[in-house]
């Protein structure tokens, strides 16, 4: 029996989290949640799986909460609650599924303890990629990808390292925009950016598939996660969503991992590896399969993607920046202040604005964040 912690347990990647220890229930039990300031279905959560403790971001939430379930559960509070529930003793894995740099103080402890870790979160690794991997290594933690295509190179991957590899294809299924021509993109409606053809997705990703720059991020990822240089991973469009990634070795064999595009397959890998357990997702039915699509993406009619290769030859701070800048530009195009084709040329002004800083330590690409965070709010009017 392993002992989970959820960490942003009632956001998408936290529900269906819960959704397989929930269909696993020999195998693991979530002892933590944590919430930004979901009471509403932390609540509900606490009396389906009676967790032994919470952390809640909000310290007047937190407080309520408390009041009614302070007997039966440890409440803990904000980010300080936080570093401090992870390294329970308790705990055996960390699924670390909060989004944006907001992760990576909880992140470092939960490595620091020498737990487990599944990681959905893509801002801590695309901003500090070198540096975490550095710590999990000195503290022998393996870092186990929850993100689809993370999670498809490291089981094509299959315990070789980088050096046995040629290249990774990095799939992405091209989002809500693919087949439009770049024209249109000026007219397109939010409502439109909004619903992607494959995965259901909290906003903010969902809008990063559509200007690409998702990929971009899970590019940096890559090259962090399993040490590879950006020239060995190639982005593929692939429409249908169900290669999650292929890697192709030195001898020109090439794996591909092919499931269902639901996020409980990776998910379930991340918690259960080296196992594999029988799970509630059914493979694919190849014999009603239609055709599988390949395809090259276009870096001028998708420049996310370009500036993401930027900052992945530069490195130092320039990623940090990228997803700061981008988040921001994100924020205004859901807030209705930043048009849809405004995204990637406020992230490519303030890369271009950016003085470099190679082998940042924490507190530099905190600082290269901010920065970004500041001018883009800046040029956007986010408040
Ligand atoms: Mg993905």
């Amino acid at each position: 029996m392993k002992n989970i912690a959820v960490l942003g347990s009632t956001g998408s990647i936290g529900q269906n989290t819960l959704a397989v220890i929930r269909s696993l229930p020999g195998q693991f039990r979530a002892v933590a949640l944590s919430v930004q300031s979901d009471t509403v279905l932390l609540k509900k959560q606490i009396r389906e799986f009676k967790p032994r403790m919470v952390c809640v971001a909000d310290p007047q939430r937190a407080l309520k909460l408390k009041k009614e379930f302070g007997g039966l559960v440890k409440v803990f509070c904000g980010q300080v609650g936080l570093g401090q529930m992870v390294k329970d003793r308790q705990i055996d894995q960390v699924m670390v599924a909060i989004t944006g740099a907001a992760a990576l103080p909880p992140l470092i402890s939960a490595i620091t303890a020498g737990k487990e870790i599944a990681l959905a979160n893509k801002e801590a690794l695309v901003i500090s990629g070198q540096l975490l991997m550095g710590l999990a290594r000195k503290h022998h933690v393996l870092i186990r990808p929850v993100d689809s295509e993370q999670s498809a190179i490291w089981q094509g991957l299959g315990g070789y390292c980088a050096k046995h590899v040629r290249c990774v294809y990095l799939t992405a299924s091209g989002g809500p925009l693919w087949k439009l021509p770049a024209k249109s993109f000026k007219r397109v409606s939010r409502e439109r950016i909004l619903k992607h053809p494959r995965w259901k997705m909290g906003k903010k990703i969902t809008v990063d598939s559509a200007t690409l720059m998702n990929k971009g991020l899970e590019l940096l990822e890559a090259m962090f996660l399993f040490d590879l240089s950006f020239r060995q991973i190639k982005v593929l469009i692939h429409p249908e969503a169900l290669v999650h990634s292929m890697v192709e070795f030195n001898d020109g064999i090439t794996l591909a991992q092919i499931s269902a595009t639901d996020m409980r397959v990776p998910i379930q890998y991340a918690l259960s590896y080296p196992q594999r357990f029988t799970g509630p997702v059914r493979g694919i039915d190849f014999y009603s399969w239609p055709q599988l699509h390949f395809a090259k993406p276009d870096l001028d009619k998708f420049p996310c993607l370009g500036l993401a290769y930027q900052a992945a030859k530069s490195l130092g701070t320039l990623p940090a920046v990228l997803n700061a800048a981008n988040e921001i530009a994100v924020e205004g195009f859901l807030q209705g202040k930043v048009s849809f084709i405004k995204i990637p040329s406020i992230v490519e002004k303030l890369m271009r604005r950016h003085r470099i800083i190679s082998n940042p330590g924490f507190s530099q690409v905190m600082a290269a964040d901010n920065w970004a965070r500041l001018e883009a709010k800046c040029l956007t009017g986010v408040v």
